[in-house]
């Protein structure tokens, strides 16, 4: 039942696995009799926060800070920290539940959970960051545990922003706990989960491509975003014979015909924190499309002729006539590195047009996969090489692509890999709810 108008992200979540889970809700009486369904989406726990910080000019401000975990029957509560404007309760909630299926569709023993802040880290200097961060944490930190409830990094979290919670937290718990991930290589992080939600991104589309009969050798791929999930995903399409040719940010659109250079992109986003405008300066082949002009039912990202796409920017950036335009132009697969990039309706499009569609909660989840990798590191004190971590990853994007593809096969929607991974994923979640009883 919808007791509040205000969560239309959450409830657009939970309406799409619900429709999902109709048949197998039918199958099996032992979900309806333990009220699975009502306990899923009801929140063990939410924590909202005042975070009161002092700018540079020496005034206070405050910002709405949230923590949901949402599910632990699978492991301690995981995943990430946003920051950005948009942040509200709904948005925290939608994040937290879609990690709930994601989490468990990973086959590794973690709950799920999410948080973030209405903080818009655009502009402020380095010290308002630390500033910001370390009064968030000065709530979250007696919520969160190794092996409570373990948080990462999201949009506007990146290495930085982990170090300084990281650093408040070992201040006020005098510890040196594997609680964040997501954290330096100097003190405890993982080789490859900076890479691995784009890496894994690109491993399931290859799977969905070879099941196909086809590779992504040689595909004109369009992405959108130019955050961790993007860039990591144009550096593994390249490395893997395909071309991506956009990228994107909140202002605008890069197109280049003769392929996104990845250094070049790395240098403008990762260490001058710049804009893609200035990519485009550099580039004179590359095409910026302003913002301003948009088509009004859309995002110029999909317009582009091309026959992968990678949505890896945020939550409904892709509108049923961005799908069609795609469709119109070639496009054989959308692989989701953002969590719910595509409005429902888009999704309607796209499973109706039978094309290889992978969900975000089955093609995004190599982040967390790495960072339960990096926990484990932790817990062992043991460093892994990278290529001891690149093969995990691989290993567990094959177990999600499998997991995901045999579901909807046997639910007979063999193309339908939003059914197959919501089901895969509420089964383990729902086994393991039963068997703990009612709590
Ligand atoms: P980043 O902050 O590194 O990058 C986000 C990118 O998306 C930026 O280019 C940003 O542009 C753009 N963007 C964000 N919000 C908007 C908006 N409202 N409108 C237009 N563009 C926007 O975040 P990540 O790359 O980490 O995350 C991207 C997506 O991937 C999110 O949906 C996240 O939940 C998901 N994800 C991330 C994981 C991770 O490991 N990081 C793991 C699994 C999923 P600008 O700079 O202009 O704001």
């Amino acid at each position: 039942q919808k007791s509040s108008p205000a969560q239309t992200e959450f409830y657009q979540a939970v309406e799409e696995v619900l429709d999902s889970l109709a048949p197998v809700l039918d199958e099996d009486s032992r979900f309806c009799k333990h009220s699975i369904i009502e306990r899923m989406v009801e929140p063990e726990r939410q924590i909202m926060f005042r975070v009161a910080w002092v700018d540079d000019n020496g005034d206070v401000q405050v910002n709405k800070g949230y923590r949901v975990e949402f599910n632990s029957a699978l492991g301690p509560y995981k995943g990430g920290i946003r920051f950005h404007p948009s942040v509200n309760a709904s948005i925290i909630k939608f994040l937290g539940f879609e990690q709930v299926l994601k989490n468990a569709l990973t086959g590794l023993p973690l709950g799920g959970g999410k948080g973030g802040a209405n903080f818009d880290p655009k502009g402020k200097s380095d010290g308002e960051i630390m500033r910001f961060c370390q009064a968030f944490m000065s709530e979250l930190y007696r919520h969160i545990g190794p092996t409570t409830d373990v948080p990462a990094g999201d949009i506007g979290v990146g290495a930085r922003e982990i170090g300084y919670m990281f650093g408040q937290y070992k201040k006020l718990t005098n510890r040196f706990d594997g609680v964040l991930t997501g954290k330096d290589l100097l003190w405890g992080g993982s080789l490859v989960r900076k890479e691995a939600t784009g890496y894994g991104c690109v491993y399931f589309a290859e799977h969905m491509l070879e099941g196909n009969n086809d590779s992504l050798e040689g595909k004109e791929c369009l992405v959108s975003g130019s955050g961790n999930v993007a860039i990591y995903t144009i550096e593994k399409l390249l490395e893997l014979g395909a071309k991506p040719v956009t990228c994107s940010d909140s202002s605008g659109t890069i197109y280049q015909k003769s392929g996104i250079d990845v250094k070049s992109l790395k240098q403008v986003k990762e260490v001058e924190q710049g804009r893609l405008s200035d990519y485009a300066k550099r580039h004179p082949d590359a095409e910026y499309i302003s913002r301003d002009s948009y088509p009004d039912d859309g995002h110029a990202v999909w317009r582009v002729a091309g026959q992968l796409a990678f949505p890896c920017a945020t939550q409904n950036e892709l509108t049923s006539a961005d799908a069609k335009a795609l469709l119109d132009n070639g496009c054989i697969a959308v692989c989701e590195g953002a969590n719910m990039p595509c409005t429902a309706d888009a999704a309607d499009v796209l499973l109706k047009a039978k094309i290889a569609y992978a969900p975000g909660k089955a093609a995004n989840a190599g982040g967390v996969a790495t960072s339960q990798l990096e926990m484990a590191q932790n817990a062992s004190m043991q460093r892994w090489t990278f290529q001891e971590v690149d093969h995990k990853l691989k290993d567990i994007m094959q177990g999600i692509y499998q997991r995901t593809r045999d579901t909807a096969a046997e639910l007979e929607q063999p193309t339908n890999f939003i059914l197959g991974a919501n089901v895969a994923g509420f089964r383990r979640v729902a086994d393991a709810m039963i068997q703990q009883g009612v709590v």
